[in-house]
């Protein structure tokens, strides 16, 4: 992780990457994860929720980051807890602009701003700016960090509308005369100068992530999910293992069942196209259950009970994991349950 960080860094020029580690670090420990980033000279942090801020601001200890809450006071009564923190939140609304303005009173209050220049889920409209603009100049106390927006299509490099985001957020920014500005998460880093702004907010691509969703050499696997083997069995021509007959044999063969499922984190909708690497080989998955599952070991016949398989890491990259759940990686990461015993390397 410090080495795709150390890259971020590089390929963010003058910019600040200002990682994200909402969802409990990407699902692999706020506080090891925050800390380690911090040493690696992190000190701005975006989470999600107002939780995972007081949670991020009670794992860094002394360490004095700037957190930002992404949720901002989508909960209007988010505002003193938000406070007692020190957390700054993106504010979404004007409503959220006075909100935060009439709790913090006389004291001088950080905040962000988050313009939505297509996306269409949070954030001031971009052909509303203006009005948010007007509500900051008449709330005096508020401290506008930056003003930020969100790509939609960002590992679509050629997508049209990062283009058309691009054009709105760059209009909308014009009432906000000398503030910082941040635009890309981890892809849009990768679509030129343009995009990279004042402040980058890249979270998947700490984690391993290609920023276009498929495996790049340039980050590294940082976290592995292994299992052992637990049994292997010989399956007949047209025998079948698993609930509902999950997988029927096409041929005989060897199924090896591992002691992991999708209460560790093991998309069982990856079943039929997932697979795992042991004993130097892919094999496929035949069986996804909550504890067990099985995978189909006739490519790598030696394999025995205590044998450990990798299920993601440096031979099942993320995306190829979550190319093959049809999923993004980003759920491949998070869904990694706390049943999976966790083991840190080069803990911060
Ligand atoms: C999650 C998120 C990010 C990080 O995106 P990655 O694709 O993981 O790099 C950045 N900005 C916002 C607003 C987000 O919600």
């Amino acid at each position: 992780m410090a080495r795709n960080h150390a890259r971020l860094i590089a390929d963010s020029g003058s910019a600040e990457v200002a990682p994200v580690v909402k969802a409990d670090g990407y699902g692999l420990g706020v506080g090891p994860v925050g800390r380690r980033l911090w040493a690696g000279g992190a000190r701005t942090f975006f989470v999600a929720r107002l939780s995972e801020g007081q949670d991020l601001r009670r794992e860094l200890g002394e360490r004095d980051a700037d957190i930002l809450v992404l949720d901002g006071l989508s909960d209007l009564a988010d505002a003193a807890p938000m406070a007692a923190a020190r957390l700054t939140p993106v504010l979404n609304r004007v409503r959220e602009i006075e909100a935060w303005s009439a709790f913090t009173g006389a004291a001088r209050a950080p905040c962000a701003l988050h313009i939505d220049s297509g996306m269409n889920r949070v954030g001031i409209d971009h052909e509303r700016s203006r009005e948010a603009a007007t509500a900051l100049a008449l709330a005096r106390n508020l401290d506008l960090g930056f003003v930020m927006s969100h790509l939609s299509c960002a590992a679509e490099p050629d997508h049209p509308r990062n283009a058309l985001q691009l054009e709105r957020f760059t209009a909308a920014r014009k009432a906000f005369p000398g503030v910082k500005s941040s635009f890309a998460a981890s892809a849009g880093i990768y679509l030129g100068p343009d995009y990279v702004g004042d402040i980058t907010r890249p979270g998947i691509s700490l984690f391993g992530g290609g920023p276009r969703e498929v495996p790049d050499p340039r980050f590294a696997a940082v976290a592995t999910l292994q299992a052992p083997v637990m049994a292997v069995r010989d399956l007949a021509a047209g025998e079948s293992a698993g609930y509902g007959r999950m997988f029927t044999a096409p041929r005989a063969m060897k199924l090896a069942i591992l002691a992991i499922g999708y209460a560790d984190g093991v998309l069982r909708g990856s079943h039929a196209s997932g697979s795992a690497h042991i004993a130097g080989v892919d094999c496929p998955f035949a069986i996804v259950a909550m504890d067990m599952m099985g995978i189909d070991v006739s490519k790598a016949p030696g394999i025995e009970p205590g044998d450990m398989a990798e299920l993601l890491g440096p031979n099942r990259q993320l995306d190829d994991v979550a190319i093959a759940a049809a999923t993004v990686p980003h759920e491949c990461l998070v869904r990694l349950s706390q049943r999976a015993e966790r083991v840190y390397l080069g803990e911060a």
